[in-house]
Formats: C-alpha cells, sequence, structure tokens
C-alpha cells in the first residue's frame, strides 16, 4: 500500500455526504484503492457508512446494494435466496473467475468491480448475463438507470460523471429463474481470465450469451432461442474489441471464446434434450 497523498478520510451518513471536494474519491471495499499509489487522489469518502441493504426482495427481483461485499452475496444466494432463483448458481463461478482470493472477496464489494470495470470484471460477467441495471445518483441529487453491460464503456473506463455514485445493482426478476452457465479459460492455472463466457436461457427459450475478459467491455450477445453453433461462432467471432495483453492475444482470446461458448451451447442443448 502506497497511497502517500491521501490526507483526509470522511464515512459518508446520509446522500449529502457524497458531494466531493476536489481530490475526493468515493471509496468501498478500498481493494483496488488502496492497492496501487492514487497520485492525484487526497481524499477518500466512505460508502460503507451509508447504511444501504446488502439485498432486497420486491415483485420486481433483487436489488443488490452497491457496497454488498462479494462474499455477503454469494452467502445469500447460496442459503437464503428463493430456491426457483436458479440464476443465482451464477454468482459462485463469476466469483471464481476473480483472480482474487476470498479474502478480496470479503472486503470488495459488487459496486466497487462494477465501477472498477476491468475487462476480467467477475460481477459485470454475473450482472450482465442477468440483464442487471445500475441505478445511479447524480450529483444534483437525480438518479439514473444504465444497463450494467453500458455502463462498463472500456477496459477500467465506465460512463460514470464526476461525482455519479452507483447506488444498486437491479436484476429483474424474469431473469432469475433461468438456466445458466460460465466456461472461462487462463493462460495460467490461477492466473487472471483471458476469456469468460456466461450464458443464460429464459424459461421461454430465449438466450443470452456474453463475452467478457477476452474483449475490452462485455459483448452481450441474445437469440430468440438456443443460436445455433455457426449462428453463435459467428456472433461471438465478429466482436472487433479482442486485445492482446501479457494474459493473451487478441487472436487466441477470439478463438477460445467461440470454444467456450459453443460448450455452453452444446451443454443446453443436452440439457433440452434430455
Ligand atoms: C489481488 C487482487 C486481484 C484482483 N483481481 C481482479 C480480477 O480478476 N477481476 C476484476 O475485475 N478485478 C480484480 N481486482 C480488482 C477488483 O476489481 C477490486 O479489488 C474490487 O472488486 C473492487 O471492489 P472494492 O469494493 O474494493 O472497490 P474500491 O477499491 O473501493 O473502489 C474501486 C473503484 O471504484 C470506485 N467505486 C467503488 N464503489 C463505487 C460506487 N458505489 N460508486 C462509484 N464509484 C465507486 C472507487 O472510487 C474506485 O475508483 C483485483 C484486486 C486485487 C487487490
Amino acid at each position: 500500500m502506497d497511497i502517500t497523498t491521501v490526507t483526509s478520510y470522511r464515512a459518508a451518513r446520509t446522500r449529502a455526504d457524497l458531494a466531493l471536494a476536489p481530490g475526493e474519491v468515493v471509496m468501498a471495499g478500498g481493494t483496488w484503492i488502496m492497492s496501487e499509489p492514487q497520485p492525484h487522489t487526497t481524499g477518500l469518502v466512505d460508502l460503507t457508512t451509508l447504511g444501504w441493504p446488502d439485498v432486497e426482495v420486491s415483485d420486481e427481483g433483487l436489488r443488490i446494494g452497491a457496497t454488498c461485499t462479494i462474499a455477503r452475496l454469494l452467502a445469500w444466494a447460496e442459503r437464503e435466496a428463493p430456491a426457483d432463483w436458479t440464476s443465482l448458481a451464477l454468482a459462485r463461478p463469476s466469483a471464481d473467475a476473480l483472480l482474487a482470493s476470498f479474502k478480496i472477496w470479503n472486503t470488495a464489494t459488487v459496486g466497487g468491480n462494477v465501477c472498477q470495470a476491468f475487462a476480467a470484471g467477475a460481477m459485470i460477467a454475473f450482472l450482465s448475463t442477468l440483464d442487471a441495471t445500475a441505478l445511479v445518483w447524480t450529483p444534483e441529487g437525480g438518479e439514473r438507470r444504465i444497463a450494467v453491460a453500458d455502463l462498463v464503456i472500456d477496459n477500467a473506463e465506465t460512463s460514470l460523471a464526476p461525482g455519479e455514485v452507483l447506488r444498486a445493482l437491479d436484476i429483474p426478476r424474469r431473469a432469475l429463474t433461468s438456466r445458466v452457465g460460465l466456461q472461462k479459460i487462463a493462460l495460467a492455472e490461477l492466473g487472471r481470465s483471458g476469456a469468460v463466457v456466461t450464458a443464460r436461457v429464459d424459461p421461454d427459450g430465449s438466450s443470452v450469451f456474453v463475452v467478457t475478459a477476452a474483449v475490452r467491455r462485455p459483448r452481450v450477445l441474445r437469440f430468440a432461442r438456443i443460436p445455433g453453433a455457426g449462428e453463435l461462432r459467428d456472433a461471438v467471432a465478429s466482436a472487433t474489441d479482442f486485445y492482446t495483453d501479457p494474459l493473451g492475444s487478441a487472436d487466441w482470446r477470439r478463438g477460445v471464446s467461440v470454444v467456450l461458448a459453443e460448450r455452453l451451447r452444446a451443454g443446453f442443448v443436452r440439457e433440452a434434450a434430455a
């Protein structure tokens, strides 16, 4: 930890406390903020003291508070969630795709992971696949909603304007009772994912496939049914933002994304035939 420029800390208690002074940034779990120098940051405003509920169930579906930790979400999804919310089975494999130990899960928040917006964002894969929308508080006191997949506009970049705060993530009820799956690959066994493909098949047969980690921002592909192999391959391969870094080349990422998507597709087809 080397954040020597930070000279102030405030615990936010009300929305008014989220008005940021020059040099201040909001902090949730702090696992990324504390992990590298923040030369432009002079003050931290803690969101975890706002008392936002971790999870709220309503007729509309599931609301996850932005400050809910990844560990708390997993525990709730596996022990307390309605039994027919089968889509929540995607939460754990998504969290497993995060290159981080359970110690990070206990502190890192769902909202912090989304706002950090890494291409391999574990909660971004989970939430985008379940059609989650982000509830954003604007600095003037208003709010706006945007699909999580659209909030992320590039690797480590969101469309959040200065002073905007992610308040919650809403998963619609219609996306909670689906069949889901995740496939991933990394060059190193315990390395950061080079490609992650997640998918959901709804009770009406429509499907959603999402590519993350291999592309700079989530690529969401929707089909009125489970697509054919060629249709899915073409849809996945046609993304224009596969990228190269030390964890894999763009061509490799394109190729393995096609394979991972096909594994999911074939699994859904087998299940449907069984
Ligand atoms: C060892 C290690 C491994 C990691 N591996 C991965 C990985 O494989 N994949 C991956 O995606 N990430 C990875 N990360 C980074 C990860 O995204 C973050 O550590 C964590 O998810 C961020 O959550 P946090 O609550 O700690 O956020 P913080 O560190 O508190 O904040 C992260 C950023 O988001 C902003 N922010 C947080 N909450 C809000 C909010 N509600 N509204 C507006 N802005 C907000 C902060 O200002 C900051 O810019 C790793 C981190 C570590 C330390």
